[in-house]
């Protein structure tokens, strides 16, 4: 099945195009502004001066708004006169109004303030119910417009976000194709091979990012949409969501109330640099003694929610002895195909390091003890095999 991507202006400026962009995908209508305090200011006042009144009404979640389902009822009551949404926001604004736009079958737009996260052109919003995060179905954007002289003026922290969020294609790449081979799970070359086009521009101009170059800011705003694309046409977050997104949820779901507020991205930028060494490590060896590793199967670790027991379940009804036979038979060819898509540990941290980005636990506020604890019990808290899987069994 082929999903075309949402439509892309992606320009130094689109000021005074604004109406005109919207009208692109909405002829007509009254449309709904969605913004908060901050991006109202930034960009959502431009937005509405460009559109004769009685074809706009605005919503202002104001300050710091949650991702909840509270806030997308509230959209979606606001939303009743109106054809469609513009979002104007990134992460949380973006989230709330894919959700309401899905639930009143009316389309959006989305204006990105920041290049924080990957999730602008995804089919799924991460949303609050009742106190539990859930990633839900959701509609991806009919539009997003970059006016990348706003995007390069983002606060340098959520810049970095971004760039936390794009260093783990290796390995989520890596455990993606060690699952396939092992297990036979769905694996998509050609999304990789995207992904890693954009991640080689962009990684070669890295500390445009923080300076404001509109070069390397354009190349984090592919790499992301290209990634929150390639979500949509797999079906699900596996093209950018493996062991190292597993260990940073496990982080949150085990000690949430002691934890720092820190963005997604900058978690993973730092759990991708824990992954790499894994992976490295066992990529590394030569004659594992897969004969001896007791997998997993009935080694559910005490302290860990129930709630877990039945997603490992799933996972391990399919392996055991299965899987140590395979990887002794077939060890060699197995590394062999995964080595030319893997980055060392030390080249991904490199690459942080040369835009002053977090690389390690401490940087970010993880206490090194909880830290480790989160790297042993991420395999046990999702139905996804991955290199953490063989580093449990080892
Ligand atoms: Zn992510």
């Amino acid at each position: 099945m082929i999903i075309s991507p949402p439509e892309l202006s992606m320009l130094p400026t689109l000021h005074q195009q604004e109406a005109s962009l919207c009208r692109s995908i909405f002829p007509e209508g009254k449309l709904l502004l969605v913004s908060d305090d901050i991006t109202h200011k930034i960009l959502g006042e431009r937005i509405i001066s460009n559109f004769h009144a009685a074809d706009i009404k605005y919503l202002s979640l104001q300050e710091l708004p949650k991702a909840n389902i509270e806030n997308v009822i509230k959209i979606q009551e606001n939303l009743a006169d109106c054809v469609g949404i513009i979002a104007v926001g990134s992460g949380t604004i973006n989230d709330l109004c894919k959700l309401a736009a899905y639930r009143a079958d009316k389309k959006y737009v989305v204006f990105a303030t920041a290049p924080s996260m990957n999730g602008y052109a995804s089919a799924n919003a991460s949303i609050s119910a009742n106190g539990h995060k859930k990633s839900l179905t959701a509609r991806p954007p009919a539009a997003i417009f970059c006016d990348l002289e706003i995007i390069a003026a983002a606060p340098k922290r959520l810049i970095l976000a971004g760039l936390g969020d794009s260093v783990c294609r290796s390995t989520v790449q890596a455990d993606c194709l060690l699952a396939h081979l092992l297990l036979n799970t769905p694996y998509q070359p050609q999304i990789f091979d995207i992904l890693q086009q954009y991640e080689d521009n962009l990684f070669i101009q890295i500390e445009g990012l923080t300076t404001g170059n509109i070069n390397a800011i354009s190349a984090l705003m592919g790499t992301l949409l290209a990634s929150g694309h390639c979500m949509t046409i797999a079906g699900s977050s596996q093209p950018a969501s493996q062991g190292e997104h597993m260990i940073a949820h496990c982080m949150e779901m085990l000690f949430t109330d002691s934890l720092p507020e820190t963005y997604h991205g900058e978690q993973i930028g730092v759990t991708s640099l824990a992954c790499a060494e894994i992976q490295q490590n066992i990529l590394q060896t030569n004659s594992l003694n897969w004969q001896i590793a007791d997998f997993p199967t009935n080694r559910f670790p005490e302290g860990l929610n129930n709630e877990f027991q039945n997603e490992y379940n799933q996972k391990t009804a399919q392996y055991g002895k299965f899987i140590r036979n395979k990887l002794r038979l077939e060890w060699e060819n197995i590394r062999t195909k995964i080595q030319p898509h893997f980055k060392s540990p030390a080249s991904l941290k490199e690459v942080l390091e040369r835009a002053n980005a977090p690389t390690n636990n401490q940087q970010i506020g993880w206490d090194s003890s909880k830290y480790k604890t989160a790297i042993e019990l991420a395999a046990f808290t999702r139905n996804r095999f991955t290199f953490l899987d063989l580093w449990c069994g080892l």
